[in-house]
């Protein structure tokens, strides 16, 4: 088929019109024939069999039988009136039942005439009913090019009530089939359809519209998901390609002096091995010609800080300059405290620069950068400021890059003529399934192993009415020296009430906890933030035992000492939020606890969440249960991408196809980039075709 031909507008199909058309083309976006012809069906109603009437059960669903009209009369009831049908097939009687409509359904109904009726049946004093039946004279129904698994349609209420229903589609359907006699344009290569034993594109459409059988839907089912997945894939690894041949980045030839230095006499503990992975991985990008655009995953305490650190020596060692971004302001400090201590021999010029740097420093700051004098800057989004310029920025990091939005990314690439290195982090994990087709395109590198003699934090689950068992708890850790997280959820749209539980609970811990033998710390987001440091420095240095605190310390807050974190109402929160919150303990020698409280009123995935944090502190595992209870919507980074676009494939139930298809894309552009090759002339067709038509999503880098 040629594909000009799908590219016509939806409004020349027979049937259709410029009323339609419009409605089409508003509710379900649907412009041309080839947007139509993807319209796949969100299920199927299986009507391979035919009831008889006395096999029919009080409770069965719906149901296809094949019978009469024997008898039609009106029915007045106290509203309006209804028409009645007697309908038999020999081994029993019913009643069809409508309620509008009843001129025109009286005036095209046959009596005696055998007829398959479709619908959901009622039973009442011992008859059953069928109200407004789906009716199709038995002649027509053998004829007609519907098969026994009926497609059911997306629409919307609209479309129903302008009388586009789903029979309405299905005819139109048939419509383009015949007009494009049903040959359509293979876009997958034979060495593909035959490995994998795939179908037909023409087979395939023809079977997930018109369903011969279940065994042929479920083949077109799994041929036009392998289809879809591919292409993103494809377009992923070329995009991929494309922005490596073409952005030369700066080759940092060297490990010079201060890397080396740094490796050989300062390293303050031995590199992990995921560690040293990882850093080879990144020199490796950065001794090559392109551009590094690489995506840095690892777990909260895997220690990403300083893989970020070496990598800005290698770009110090080539005489460029790097920057170090972090979403919130105390997340900056920490990382510059933590990096003035680690380098302090290296003799580095560093600076940090937030919202509240003072205008005089600022100003030293911005010169200091022009000149090449600053080595490495660390800061907020004030980085991104115009008035923010380098004399040669080789290396930008930026840290929980999903914090991020795209545009403010961007901006970080054109702080230079040359695009310098981009290194994004992040602690949430990604699952892998998401990652594949989110970050496509970027290259990921994992640290995913902790940094030894960690302790796994142990993770319980208790009920509030076994709360006092819970202080004593506390006060023999707090007895030993530890400190406590006690954290209360905070949920925008119930913030009054949410404020009322942390105070409440804050004065329960006062009097179970009482001055001035205890000291506690209060942390919520309606205090000033001078306050809120004031009491968050307290219990990081170690003069307040208990921290009574909402999820503003999630980020951040790094205290080595605290050993417990109980978190109030645990059923509230997010498996990712737990996860976070879990991370704040166990960065010390001394084994932590995580206490998850929750009243017995739970519901299923509430249940689930908790279950997950007690048997896994896989950061990668709970990103997967995740995504399996809240679907790709709602996960981080989804929203950006084109993933929630998908036709007919399901990130997470089809993780599996979705594999498959990244290994061939892979396989293909790695033999034949530029897809030259003839046996890939479908590949580049089909590629070209979806570039030319929009197709291509507008991906993150
Ligand atoms: P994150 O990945 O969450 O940013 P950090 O880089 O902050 O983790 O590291 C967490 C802690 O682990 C820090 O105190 C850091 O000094 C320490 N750390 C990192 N790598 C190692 C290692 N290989 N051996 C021992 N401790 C390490
Ligand atoms: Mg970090």
């Amino acid at each position: 088929m040629n594909s000009n031909v799908l590219q016509t507008p939806i409004d020349y199909l027979k049937g259709v019109g410029p009323n339609r058309a419009d409605l089409l083309r508003q509710e379900l976006g649907i412009h041309t024939y080839q947007d139509f012809i993807n319209l796949f069906p969100n299920r199927y109603i299986d009507k391979t069999r035919y009831f008889k009437i006395n096999e029919l059960q009080r409770n069965s669903s719906e149901v296809q039988v094949i019978g009469k009209i024997v008898h039609l009369k009106m029915v007045q009831q106290k509203r309006g009136k209804r028409l009645v049908a007697t309908f038999t097939d020999g081994t029993g009687e019913m009643e069809l039942v409508w309620f509008r409509g009843h001129k025109w359904i009286k005036e095209s109904l046959k009596l005696n005439t055998p007829y398959v009726i479709f619908g959901k049946t009622n039973w009442f004093n011992g008859v059953f009913s069928m109200p407004h039946p789906e009716m199709e004279l038995l002649k027509e129904h053998e004829q007609s090019l519907r098969t026994a698994m009926q497609p059911v349609y997306p629409s919307t209420e609209k479309l129903t009530n302008k009388g586009i229903t789903n029979r309405v589609i299905n005819k139109l359907m048939q419509q383009l089939f015949v007009e494009v006699r049903t040959q359509f344009y293979e876009t997958l290569p034979p060495t593909i359809l035959d490995e994998l034993k795939l179908i037909s594109k023409s087979k395939a459409l023809f079977n997930i519209h018109f369903p011969k059988s279940q065994e042929l839907l479920a083949k077109a089912q799994y041929r036009l998901k392998f289809e879809e997945l591919f292409y993103i894939q494809v377009q992923l690894i070329i995009k991929n390609l494309i922005h490596k041949s073409k952005i030369k980045g700066f080759p940092f030839d060297q490990v010079g002096e201060k890397f080396n230095d740094f490796y050989t006499n300062h390293l303050p503990f031995e590199l992990t091995n995921a560690q040293k992975r990882v850093i080879k991985e990144i020199r490796n990008d950065l001794g090559s010609n392109a551009q590094m655009n690489r995506l840095l995953q690892g777990d909260v305490g895997s220690g990403k800080t300083i893989v970020a650190l070496m990598s800005m020596l290698l770009a110090i060692d080539n005489d460029f300059q790097a920057c170090i971004m972090a979403p919130t302001e105390i997340l900056a400090i920490q990382h510059y405290n933590g990096i003035m201590e680690l380098v302090a021999p290296l003799g580095l010029n560093i600076k940090l620069l937030t919202g509240s740097t003072k205008t005089k420093e600022r100003r030293v700051i911005h010169e200091m950068l022009q000149e090449g004098s600053l080595h490495i800057l660390i800061g907020t989004h004030a980085i991104l400021e115009d008035k923010v310029q380098f004399q040669n920025l080789g290396l930008a990091i930026i840290d929980e890059q999903h914090r991020f939005g795209v545009a403010q990314r961007a901006k970080l690439w054109r702080k230079n003529t040359v695009p310098p290195h981009i290194l994004v982090m992040t602690a949430t994990p990604i699952p892998r399934t998401l990652a594949m087709s989110l970050y496509g395109d970027l290259d990921v590198s994992v640290i995913d192993e902790l940094p030894p003699g960690r302790k796994a934090v142990k993770t319980v689950h208790r009920y509030d009415s076994n709360r006092l068992k819970v202080f004593k708890f506390l006060r023999d850790e707090i007895a030993k020296g530890r400190q406590v997280y006690v954290v209360y959820p905070l949920i925008q749209e119930s913030e009054q009430l949410d404020y009322k539980d942390l105070m409440d609970g804050y004065e329960s811990i006062a009097r179970e906890f009482p001055m001035p033998e205890y000291q506690i710390s209060i942390v919520h987001g309606k205090m000033k933030p001078a306050d809120k440091d004031f009491e968050m420095n307290r219990f990081i240095k170690g003069e307040t035992h208990i921290m009574v605190a909402t999820t503003v310390i999630e980020v951040g807050v790094n205290v080595p000492n605290a050993s417990v974190m109980i978190i109030e109402s645990a059923e509230r929160f997010g498996l990712s939020q737990l996860h976070q919150l879990r991370g704040r303990v166990g960065r010390g020698a001394e084994q932590s606890y995580c206490i998850l409280m929750t009243s017995h009123k739970l519901s299923s995935d509430g249940k689930t969440r908790l279950e997950t944090m007690v048997q896994t502190s896989d950061g990668f595992e709970i990103a997967e249960v995740d995504l399996k209870l809240r679907g790709p919507g709602n996960i981080m980074g989804t929203q950006q991408s084109g993933v929630l676009n998908l036709k007919i494939a399901d990130i997470v139930k089809d993780n599996d196809i979705l594999k498959t298809a990244r290994y061939y894309a892979q396989k293909i552009l790695k033999s034949d980039s530029s897809l030259a090759l003839p046996e890939h002339k479908a590949v580049r067709y089909t590629y070209a075709q979806l570039v030319k038509h929009k197709n291509i999503w507008n991906y993150i880098s």
